[in-house]
């Protein structure tokens, strides 16, 4: 008898909005057992799986899937990381509503299968067994890699060449490890106890990882080349931008890079357990409508902000940020301010901030991005109250890398120049990837140019020896 199709997709349990918004723990607390594998017997293992076209690493989808069905996790596991060095990760943050899950065939009628949530589930699976395997590991060729960056695309990096027998060593400008997992992304949405967990694991291959290193200031790439046959630069994009509107200047005013890496690497949320201040605003302006900005309106709240507001200029259509994140932090009483610009930003004798002035804006035809473009509205001024501001409107790479490097070609923003398909920038012997090749991207995209750059690598400097 033919399968009965299931379209009702099994949603993870969450906090309530109301409990959540008090507490830093995860929102999503996970499936169990009984509802992973009711959301796995949804999927009809299709002989032309359309979901693996939307995996930018190419996750035998269906595979993994049956592996829950038939109950074998360890085999589902295993399945995964053939392709996915950070299954744990990339089921709680990657966009899959725009990549595997969009393509699924089941979402023609709105049920497509929660892929994301049941590769977090096996990641998880995993880690409460406590018990990580290692795939076999190649003997050391006697070839040196250096990495700058231990965010995705350097840990994808590490990981892929210790395993084909390199001696990796990874220099971080941080004092901890995991880049914008560790210092972005903030606990309710990635706990860092995971973030640490895939660090050591790339470090039980025999990667070394030296924390507190700047490349460039510390030591530049060409004193590193002397010493290593390779370089792969993942420095990432952590150069804020601001709105370049008068006011700016004013105590209160924050970048979402510092208001978050002050709650999250610096465990400004314990505060006194940890010793970072954070101070407590009662109102909360966050400009910018993507993850960045829905997390920097959502930490405001638990922090204690009375309100905590997303000003955007175009509208709910076109916001950049996941759909369940908006969703998320509309449904803990983040206010959204769409079609809303800042054009300065006022305060008191002291110097802190106290208002904004904004203007209110209509959409107009659409413009590079695709996006319509949004047109000021004459006479449409008007104030609100603030005495916090989180500017989250994008970042470009740090150009700390590019000055001290004579030779590697950068782009307009900033970004090294590289070859999509291999990593290989103007310089010999350095590849770059993820985000300071892209500017700020995914988790996902980052850690695909992680491994094309591995493999690379792996052919020019093997293939010379
Ligand atoms: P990064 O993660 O930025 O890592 C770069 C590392 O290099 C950092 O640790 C940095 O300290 C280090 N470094 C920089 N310069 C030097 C130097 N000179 N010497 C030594 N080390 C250096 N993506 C998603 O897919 N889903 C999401 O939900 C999502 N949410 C996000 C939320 C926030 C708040 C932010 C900021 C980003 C989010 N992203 C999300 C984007 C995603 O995290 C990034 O695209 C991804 O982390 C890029 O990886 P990367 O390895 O290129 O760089
Ligand atoms: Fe399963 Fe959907 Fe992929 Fe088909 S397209 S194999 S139903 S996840």
């Amino acid at each position: 008898m033919a399968k009965q199709i299931d379209y009702e997709r099994r949603h993870m349990p969450k906090q309530e909005p109301f409990e959540r918004v008090k507490n830093f723990d995860e929102v999503a607390i996970g499936y169990t057992e009984e509802l992973a594998r009711e959301e796995a017997g949804r999927c009809l293992h299709c002989k032309k799986s359309l979901c693996r076209e939307g995996c930018p690493v190419g996750i035998n989808i269906p595979a993994f899937i049956e592996c829950i069905v038939a109950g074998d996790y360890a085999a589902g596991i295993k399945k995964l990381k053939e392709t996915n060095a950070l299954p744990a990760v990339c089921g709680r943050v990657c966009p899959q509503e725009e990549q595997c899950e969009l393509h699924c065939i089941l979402g023609k009628k709105g049920g497509s299968i929660c892929i994301g949530r049941l590769e977090r589930f096996l990641a998880d699976w995993e880690a409460a067994r406590g018990k990580t395997e290692t795939p076999a590991m190649a003997a050391l060729n006697g070839m040196k890699i250096a990495i700058v960056g231990s965010g995705p695309a350097g840990i994808t990096v590490a990981n892929d060449l210790a395993l084909l027998g390199y001696a990796v060593t990874i220099f971080e400008a941080l004092h901890e490890a995991g880049g914008v997992l560790t210092y972005g992304i903030p606990e309710f949405r990635l706990p860092k106890a995971i973030v640490k967990r895939e660090v050591e694991y790339v470090k039980s291959l025999g990667v070394k990882l030296y924390l507190d290193y700047i490349v460039g200031k510390t030591r530049t790439i060409d004193s590193i080349l002397q010493e290593f046959d390779g370089v792969f630069v993942g420095a990432g994009a952590g150069l804020p931008w601001f709105m370049d509107i008068p006011g700016e200047n004013f105590n209160g005013v924050y970048s979402a890079n510092e208001y978050l890496t002050r709650c999250n690497l610096m465990k400004g949320y314990r505060f006194p357990a940890y010793d970072t201040p954070m101070k407590r605003p009662r109102c909360v302006a966050v400009f910018g409508g993507g993850n960045v900005a829905m997390d920097s309106a959502r930490t405001a709240l638990r922090l204690g902000a009375d309100e905590s507001h997303i000003v955007y200029r175009r509208s709910k259509e076109e916001l950049p940020a996941r759909a369940e994140e908006a969703e998320n932090a509309e449904e803990e009483g983040v206010i959204f301010d769409y079609l809303t610009l800042p054009v300065r930003l006022t305060g008191d004798e002291q110097g802190w901030l106290t208002e904004i002035e904004c203007i209110k804006m209509e959409l107009g035809e659409p413009d590079a991005s695709g996006r319509r473009s949004p047109i000021p509205i004459k006479g449409s001024e008007f104030k609100m109250k603030a005495d916090a501001v989180i500017v989250a409107i994008g970042n470009s790479p740090n150009p700390l890398i590019p000055m001290s490097t004579p030779g590697l070609a950068v782009g307009k923003k900033g970004n090294i120049v590289a070859e999509e398909e291999t990593g290989k920038t103007s310089r010999e012997r350095i590849w770059a990837g993820g985000d300071v090749v892209t500017g700020a991207a995914t988790v996902i995209s980052a850690m695909g140019a992680g491994r094309r750059a591995a493999k690379s690598m792996h052919a020019t400097l093997f293939g010379s020896k």
